[in-house]
This record gives structure tokens, sequence and C-alpha cells, in this order.
């Protein structure tokens, strides 16, 4: 009597749910379920098929198996009804080593990571890195505006992090770089014994920031405390106890050094910045190898900072001329550019009230700058 090692009706579904219902063949991916035409059935194209076959005579079977080993969830991958009739037509292309192989390539880009997992509790949350290798590209401007633009226009709490040691995107927030920051002070709390000191911002809602200094010594501490560092669980752990839905981070440039890196490859939006002068996009090679290596880094969007429209075809072509090439390096990086349809308008006015205690927001003069900003992070995160 030939005996069958069938699945668990439990297995199956397990197997299914795994893969989120979708054939488990890369070239394949169809989703397997969706609805009947009657209104309280759904319907299922998916098949839980055996690797090594179910009985002897099937494909890939395995004699030295146990009955306990064919119906383990192991021996399992989710396939489409077409798929699964393919693999045992055809043993010798689709061997066990094939199969596991798929299997494991569907499981892996549905995996939930920690950082998802925190994410879907959040909702929202979204750490977003303004870098780039070279400075002078308006990384503090865009910084600060952009923050400020997403409290008022999504009503929600924004942290902004300065990882540069000029603190500039925090002086466009209302700050002075010594001033006494009592006033505007958060109560501070403790992330794994390692106290974090937060400011409001003193001319905006919703907008607190964390000095250069503060991170500096956040990141000392975690060293000699734990022996390694992590920014990425303290900015997660700080936005979950106190709100913050965007954190929005001036990596500063050159990405000289591991504070800087660290806060880059824990940003899942990276923002680069282009404009102002000629070699704008120098060091995008390394920005490129770093975020080569992040597992947080979902996309990327490279834009023209302030005011490349000027009044210089020459320079304008200069602006296009990189522009271009930094997409270049980015495609050529395999990473995920998108694309930014908002020009951000020339404005001399924008450098007269940079890092002063000026709120911009308020300045009739620069109305179409603050506009652009709006139409920008609807256009980001909208
Ligand atoms: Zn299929």
């Amino acid at each position: 009597m030939n005996k069958r090692d069938d699945f668990l009706k439990k297995t199956k579904e397990e197997l299914a749910k795994r893969c989120s219902y979708r054939c488990s063949n890369p070239n394949c991916q169809k989703i397997t379920i969706g609805a009947h035409s009657r209104p309280d059935k759904s319907l299922c194209i998916g098949r839980a098929c055996h690797i090594s076959a179910a009985a002897e005579g099937g494909a890939r079977y395995n004699k030295l198996m146990t009955s306990q080993q064919r119906r383990a969830i192991e021996n399992g991958i989710w396939l489409c009804a077409d798929c699964s009739d393919i693999i045992d037509k055809d043993e010798k292309k689709y061997t066990v080593e094939v199969l596991k192989q798929w299997k494991e390539q569907a499981e892996k880009e549905l995996m939930y990571s920690d950082s998802c997992l925190i994410k879907d509790s959040q909702h929202l949350l979204k750490i977003i890195g303004i870098a780039i290798g070279a400075g002078g590209t308006g990384k503090s401007f865009v910084t600060s505006a952009i923050s400020v633009a997403l409290s008022k226009q999504f009503n929600k709490k924004v942290l902004c992090v300065s990882v540069t040691k000029y603190d500039h995107a925090l002086l466009n927030l209302g700050f002075e770089r010594e001033l006494e920051r009592l006033p505007f002070s958060n109560s501070s709390i403790t992330h794994n014994d390692v106290k974090i000191q937060t400011y409001h911002s003193p001319i905006y809602d919703n907008v607190d920031v964390i000095f250069y200094d503060t991170l500096k010594d956040i990141h000392l501490q975690q060293l000699l405390k734990f022996g390694k560092t992590d920014l990425n669980g303290m900015l997660l752990d700080l936005s979950k106890r106190c709100g913050y839905e965007y954190i929005v981070c001036d990596c500063g440039d050159g990405l000289t050094n591991s504070i800087q890196t660290e806060i880059l490859l824990a940003s899942s939006e990276v923002i680069i910045p282009l404009g102002q002068h000629s070699n704008s996009n120098g060091g995008m090679s390394s920005v490129c190898y770093w975020l080569r290596n992040s597992s947080s880094c979902k996309n990327i969007w490279v834009f023209y900072s302030m005011g490349y429209l000027t009044s210089n075809p020459k320079v304008n072509a200069q602006f296009r001329k990189e522009f271009l090439q930094t997409q270049e390096i980015i495609c050529k990086a395999g990473l995920n550019l998108k694309e930014v349809k908002t020009v951000i308008p020339e404005n001399r006015y924008i450098s007269d009230c940079m890092w002063r205690k000026k709120d911009i927001w308020k300045f009739e003069k620069v109305k179409n700058v603050v506009q652009a900003y709006k139409e920008l992070v609807n256009e980001l995160f909208g």
C-alpha cells in the first residue's frame, strides 16, 4: 500500500501565510487567493507542495526521510496550481535545492524585521536622513524646513536631530548656538540607562530637537556601558515614548564619523539636496556605499535644494549635469531612487533669514519658498 505523508491543515495554512499567499516561484509570484463570486467565500488556487514527495514514486522522493520529516513544514513550499504541476513534471530542473531556494527567498522578502514591527505599531514613524558628501548644499536649511513643514502640514510631532557640530538646522528652528537652552527644555527621558535631553523649538509647536553634543554624549555612553552603540534603537524608543512620527536628521557633510553613518544607516528615507555651488554632488559614492549596507533605507530622493533656477544658464546647466550624475551613481549602486517633482524656487531673502531667530513661515518675502516646502512634504510623505 502506497502511504502518503500529507501535510496537516495547519501546516498548509502556515506555508501560505508565510509567503502572503503568493506563489513562491520567483518568476511567477502570482497571488493565489481572492474573492469568490459568492460574497461569503474566497477562492484559493494555491497549493502546499511537497519538496520531497509525500509518497514513493513521487517527484524528488527521498526514502531516507521519515514520515514526520516528509510532512513537516520544512518540506513544504507554497505554489500556484500551474507551478505546482510544473515542478513535479520536471524534477531534474526543479530540484530540492532549487525549491528550497525559492521558498527561502519568498519568505525572506516578507520577513518582519524589528524595524518593520515598530513602524507598524507606530503607524507612521519615519526616520529621514538629509545627507550628501559635499558642504554648502543647503542640508541644514532643508532639514529645518522639512521638519517644520511636516509638523504643520500633517499636524504631527517631529524630532529634528543635528548630526553636525555646527547645529545649523537647529539655529533655523529658533535656537542660538550658545543659547541657554533651559527655558525650552523638555523633560529628559532615559533609554537603557542613558539620559536623552530634548528641547522644544522656541518658535515652532510640535518640533523638538536634539543637539549634536547630546547625541555625541549618548553615543559615547552607550559605547562605554554596553560596548556597542545603538542610536537607531534610541530613536525608536524615543519616538514611541514621546509620540514623534517623524525624525529628521541633518547628517552633515562628509560622513566623517561613526555617528553620522549610524544615523544615515537608520534612515528609512534619505534626501540628497543638490545646488548652491558646483560639485555639490561630491561624496555621493561614499553615501551610496553606506546605503548599500543599510537594511532601513527604503527610498532616496534627490532634489535641487534652493534657487537652482538662477539667471545664469551656465550655472543651471552645471546643476542639471550634477543632478543627472547623482541619479546615475544611485541607480548604479542598485538603490531605490525616487523622483522629486517639486522645485524650490530661487529667493534671495532666504539667506537673510537663515541661522537667525526668525520665523520664515511668517516672513512674507519668502512665501513662495515656504509654499514649495509644503508641497515637497506632501509629495514625499503625503
Ligand atoms: Zn506560480
